[in-house]
């Protein structure tokens, strides 16, 4: 079988230059390592309405293609929740009942790592349990994890060393977190490859653990720069024209959007299918690329 990537957006809202370098990048990794391409659309959470659809309008384009039908993450749980059923009869989970301003409160456990679940519920006794349980107080699944960080390989970052905690399987509401959502559907999707933004890098040792206490492999892992604005911050949609909508309405096309993508990476090219013939992998920047939006308004100190 020949292995995937994929690009796996979240439908809050428009894609912007950023998020669609980064597709980009993943259909090229796909493409050049003779892998098929799968998109999933992530619509556990943040959901706003049109816009996984008008995500999908602005990959094909921008000329980007994908194999197979668009999965929606919401149409798994039922895999999702019998992942976590394995967990759970593994020994692998409990209930936590903590608000997220009492784990903000209590201080990181003693010897603990920093930003890890401190293990208050950890360890509750069943009448513990029950008397939570009778408060009312909804409860979230948590991964008892066994170890406290774990190794990944990266192709941009090499062996990444990273915080596992006790992290959250199951929400409150009782919607699949996104780490557990993520390893499944990656897993029974086929995707060996993922490639995503370098936001995403200090989950990956969760998820790559999470992985293997389900029998699957890990797949090969490509967090790439993500796009700055002119202040060094990750870009974002109040930065100005950085959505492919806001940049044909400046009189753009998207060809010429391609070619400033492509420019960012080193190459000249206008549509994807062009790139794919001079892109090579390992000649990926390793820094980010910082993108001043023409049509933002800019205050100047000058009269
Ligand atoms: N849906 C996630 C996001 O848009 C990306 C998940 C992933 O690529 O693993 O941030």
């Amino acid at each position: 079988m020949i292995g995937a990537g994929r690009f796996a957006p979240s439908p809050s809202g428009d894609l912007h230059l950023g998020n669609l370098r980064t597709a980009l990048l993943a259909w090229l990794f796909a493409r050049t390592t003779g892998r098929a391409f799968a998109l999933r659309v992530e619509d556990l959470d943040r959901v706003r309405p049109g816009a996984a659809e008008r995500q999908l309008a602005d990959l094909a384009a921008l000329g980007l293609d994908w194999d197979g039908p668009v999965t929606w993450q919401s149409h798994r749980v039922d895999r999702h929740h019998a992942a976590i059923d394995r967990l759970t009869e593994a020994g692998l989970t409990y209930e936590c009942y903590c608000t997220r301003r009492e784990i903000q409160q209590s201080a990181t456990a003693p010897h603990g790592p920093m930003g890890a679940y401190p293990g208050a519920c950890r360890d509750l006794t069943d009448a513990e349990r029950a008397v939570r349980r009778a408060e009312g107080r909804p409860a979230a699944l948590r991964l008892r994890s066994g170890i406290n960080e774990f190794e990944i390989a990266d192709e941009l970052h090499g062996r990444y060393r990273g915080l596992v905690d006790d992290f959250v399987l199951r929400r409150g509401d009782g919607t699949p977190a996104y780490n557990l959502a993520v390893v499944v559907d990656d897993a029974e999707q086929g995707i060996d490859q993922v490639v995503r933004g370098d936001d995403l890098l200090p989950s990956t040792p969760r998820q790559a653990y999470l992985a293997a206490l389900l029998g699957f492999s890990a797949p090969r892992y490509v967090h790439v720069p993500l796009v700055l604005n002119h202040a060094g911050k990750r870009l974002a949609k109040r930065d100005g024209a950085v959505t492919l909508a806001d940049r044909l309405a400046l009189g753009e096309t998207p060809g010429q959007i391609v070619a400033l993508l492509a420019d960012s990476l080193g190459y000249r090219a206008h549509s994807p299918a062009e790139l794919l013939e001079v892109f090579r992998p390992e000649s990926l920047p390793g820094q980010p690329w910082t993108f001043e939006p023409l049509g933002v308004v800019q205050y100047s100190g000058n009269p």
